[in-house]
């Protein structure tokens, strides 16, 4: 009995009965170097920073048009300080197609308006303008971080990041007292904390000596002249994102998960950066990509709908004498993004026998999209062999999921502009715990397996 369950059933044993115990280590030593990563990656120009950092160390070079690109051969593009491509290339040639992985390293956050500053009552505010798809009563009542870049009126660029270091200040955003919250409380969710609410406090202490108004502001002004030599007019050419301020941290007594904010998508991010960095020389040319801009649409010239990725390749193909449309059409990727965790607290919106479990391993997307599978790119049953055979002979474990109920709402990734491209591609990620929330949560076995399966799918 127990030989035809074996043989005809499919396995849904928990991942810690499947997992080799002797990969234990190697599992916490990756967590471990996840953690800094998440750390030193915040937003998505300080996630092209520390890529470079560590590309550099393991032997990659920017890319310059027409440079000899020999087998082993590493290169990145820098595009924009917001997104970057790094390739290692393959013996093979790039006709018969490469390797892609892409995973997003923007997350949601609340970014400065242009005219963010103000004062009201004697407190300094930033006003704000929520990037991505977030719950905003999440972000009350956290504290923030500032993480950008300013360009001054000479044109001149200067970085800003407060709240890091121990000893920096921090921002928050202030909610109502439950004393005075009668009728906000009655609201929906969504409707109890409005936009125009999320202004982050940012001092109360008025410019001595001076007769004016708005002296909290013009202190404030001048505290960030001192530092940074910017004056008011310089929030218009700015980029400043308010993030939160909380380090990645093991949770559970059995430090058997990751709290961090930015999962979404640095966890699949990070774990095909993992496994370029250790390549040698592949077979197929493998290209590892971190769009910007996915929250939003993929829209912006930093975005996977842009054409940055299409130069790069042809660049390329052009070394080769090969045409772009030829090498995309025998390319393959994993488009690696997370999937949404199951959360028994909240069963109602999942379809129990379709959804990804934490320490499941790699969540594998057939379609995501919503309603009837729309805007999805749907990957075949053949896409969907590759990979299942591909992880199964690597032992990489893997659980196949959709989002929720088909009902219930939906989303989408990057996948849809590589199928556009003519390349065959699946979605496939760590499940996650309140994504999209300041704080979200993944198991160390998700990060680990996803990790293994993006090495795997380079060395294919
Ligand atoms: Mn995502
Ligand atoms: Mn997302």
């Amino acid at each position: 009995m127990s030989e035809l369950r074996e043989k005809l059933l499919r396995n849904t044993k928990h991942g810690y009965d499947r997992m080799d115990v002797s990969e234990t280590d190697a599992m916490e030593r990756y967590c471990t170097d996840y953690r800094k990563f998440l750390d030193n990656s915040k937003t998505e120009r300080d996630c092209v920073d520390y890529t470079i950092e560590l590309a550099q160390a393991k032997g990659f070079v920017p890319y310059v048009p027409g440079m000899a690109l020999e087998p082993g051969k590493k290169v990145y593009v820098n595009n924009r300080d917001k997104a970057i491509m790094l390739a290692v290339i393959g013996k093979k040639p790039l006709s018969e197609g490469i390797h892609i992985e892409v995973a997003h390293t923007d997350s949601p956050r609340l970014d400065l308006k242009p005219n963010p500053l103000y004062e009201d009552s004697d407190l300094g505010y930033f006003k704000t303008h929520h990037y991505g798809g977030v719950r905003k009563y999440q972000w009350v009542t956290i504290p923030l971080e500032l993480h950008g870049v300013v360009v001054r009126a000479d044109g001149s660029r200067v970085k800003i990041c407060i709240g890091k270091d121990e000893n920096d200040p921090q921002f928050v955003i202030n909610d109502l007292l439950p004393h005075l919250g009668r009728e906000q409380g009655k609201k929906p969710l969504n409707e109890a904390i409005p936009s125009e609410s999320l202004n982050i406090l940012i001092g109360s202490k008025p410019l001595a000596d001076e007769e004016g108004s708005d002296r909290v502001k013009l202190a404030i002004l001048n505290l960030l002249f001192e530092k940074y030599g910017i004056t008011e007019e310089d929030f218009i050419s700015a980029e400043l994102e308010a993030v939160p301020a909380m380090n990645a941290r093991d949770l559970g007594f059995d430090r058997s998960l990751i709290g961090s904010y930015g999962h979404d998508d640095r966890v699949c991010a990070y774990a095909e950066l993992a496994a370029l960095l250790e390549l040698d020389v592949p077979e197929t040319t493998a290209v590892c990509l971190f769009a910007d801009k996915e929250e939003i649409g993929s829209y912006g010239v930093t975005g996977m709908q842009s054409n940055a990725f299409d130069w790069f390749i042809e660049q390329l193909c052009f070394t080769q004498g090969t045409d772009l449309r030829t090498c995309f059409a025998h390319s393959f990727c994993l488009s690696a993004d997370v999937c949404a965790g199951y959360d028994p607290n909240f069963s109602e919106v999942y379809d129990r026998r379709n959804s990804a479990y934490l320490n499941r391993g790699v969540g594998l997307c057939k379609y995501t999209g919503s309603g009837g599978k729309s805007g999805a790119s749907d990957a075949s049953a053949e896409v969907v062999g590759f990979v299942r055979k591909l992880f199964n002979d690597n032992g990489v474990l893997w659980q196949m999921c959709e989002m929720g109920k088909t009902d219930a709402g939906g989303g989408g990734t990057v996948a849809i502009f590589m199928a556009r491209r003519n390349i065959d591609v699946i979605d496939a990620g760590v499940p996650v715990l309140s994504m999209h929330a300041p704080y979200e949560t993944v198991a160390k076995l998700d990060c680990y397996m996803t990790y293994k399966g993006m090495k795997a799918f380079f060395h294919a």
